[in-house]
């Protein structure tokens, strides 16, 4: 292990800060440019607060809105452009949203009289190891890309293998597996770069799925991974101290969305796993965090915040959401 590592290992003041979809897209916005580059900076502002303190940060951040609306271009001119495998979309979410991080933290690193205190800032395309026997293959469940009527949902399942169910939300949609993350391919470089003073945004999305053949080639996949499960692969991996999850709720609740409901402040391990498994957090959405905040404590680390974006700062310190730690 590098000798900056071996330093921060396990320490609390070493962050891997994971940002929901909403971060980049906020309720209400048709995500201009402008909406993309205010929320940047939004983020970049927590993110340099938490810098100047003192704070190693690695930084990864969801992508389902973006990957919907590539998904859409590609519907929409299918006739003209051949439109692209998923991972490959995946691929470009890495691209444009470590673009937008990349840019807006230097700056407001700039602006604040900090740019010595780091390298610089880098985003990384990331792929994300699954497993070929994972059950999530035999059942889809991640809605993804345009909606349509029944009878062009039939026909794009004959013609193309998709799997389509009805949407909740209304009218089909294609559903993909979400396998879950096994390893992060490019670790290792995430690890160099932040041991050599770099703020690394990794595993954008969830990462890209690929799976890996026995010769060690690896192949792109039609899924998608949950960004928490992976930013705790990644967590682990980097031997961070504590993994923050900021999302547009200001924490885990029990009996959420019922008169009743009890937002939780501080909870042990044992205690949150015990929730877990009553079933208080919604599958796909607070279920996931809380599954990734149980395994980063079980890893070995020392804390786990979920939160609400807009007081990031503000739960990293501990004033604010939801905080797992060891029993
Ligand atoms: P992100 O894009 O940040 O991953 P998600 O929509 O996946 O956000 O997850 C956050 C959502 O989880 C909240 O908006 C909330 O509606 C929902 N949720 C489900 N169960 C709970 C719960 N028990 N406590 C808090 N929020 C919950
Ligand atoms: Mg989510």
């Amino acid at each position: 292990m590098p000798k900056v590592l071996q330093i921060m290992a396990r320490n609390e003041k070493y962050i891997l800060l994971a940002l929901g979809g909403n971060a980049f897209q906020t309720k209400g916005e048709i995500g201009t440019t402008e909406n993309y580059w205010k929320n940047a900076y939004r983020a970049a502002d927590t993110i340099v607060k938490i810098v100047k303190e003192g704070y190693k940060v690695a930084i990864t951040h969801g992508n389902g809105p973006q990957v919907g609306v590539i998904l859409e271009w590609m519907e929409r001119s299918k006739d003209r452009i051949p439109p692209l495998a998923m991972d490959i979309a995946g691929a470009m979410t890495q691209g444009w949203l470590g673009y937008l991080l990349m840019q807006s933290i230097h700056n407001t690193l700039i602006k604040e009289g900090v740019k010595d205190s780091v390298k610089g800032v880098v985003a990384i395309v990331n792929q994300v190891l699954v497993s070929k026997d994972d059950p999530a293959w035999q059942n889809p469940t991640k809605y993804v890309g345009s909606y349509y009527d029944e009878e062009e949902a039939k026909k794009l399942a004959a013609e193309k293998g998709w799997v389509i169910k009805k949407d909740p939300r209304g009218g089909y949609r294609r559903v993909v597996p979400s396998p879950d993350p096994k390893a992060n391919v490019e670790v290792g470089a995430v690890k160099k770069l932040i041991s050599e003073g770099w703020i690394v945004i990794a595993s954008g999305g969830g990462g890209i799925p690929v799976i890996q053949e026995s010769d060690g080639t690896l192949k792109g996949v039609e899924a998608v991974i949950d960004k928490d499960l992976a930013g705790e692969v990644l967590a682990t991996n980097l031997e961070v101290g504590t993994f923050v999850i900021l999302t547009d709720v200001d924490g885990a609740y029990l009996n959420f969305g019922k008169p009743d409901q009890k937002k939780l402040d501080v909870v042990t391990v044992s205690e949150m796993e015990k929730y877990y498994k009553e079933g208080h957090f919604k599958a796909g959405s607070m279920g996931p965090k809380v599954l990734a905040a149980i395994r980063f404590i079980k890893h070995g680390g020392k804390k786990a915040l979920i939160g609400h974006l807009k007081n990031g700062y503000e739960v990293i310190k501990g004033e604010s959401g939801t905080m797992i730690v060891p029993d």
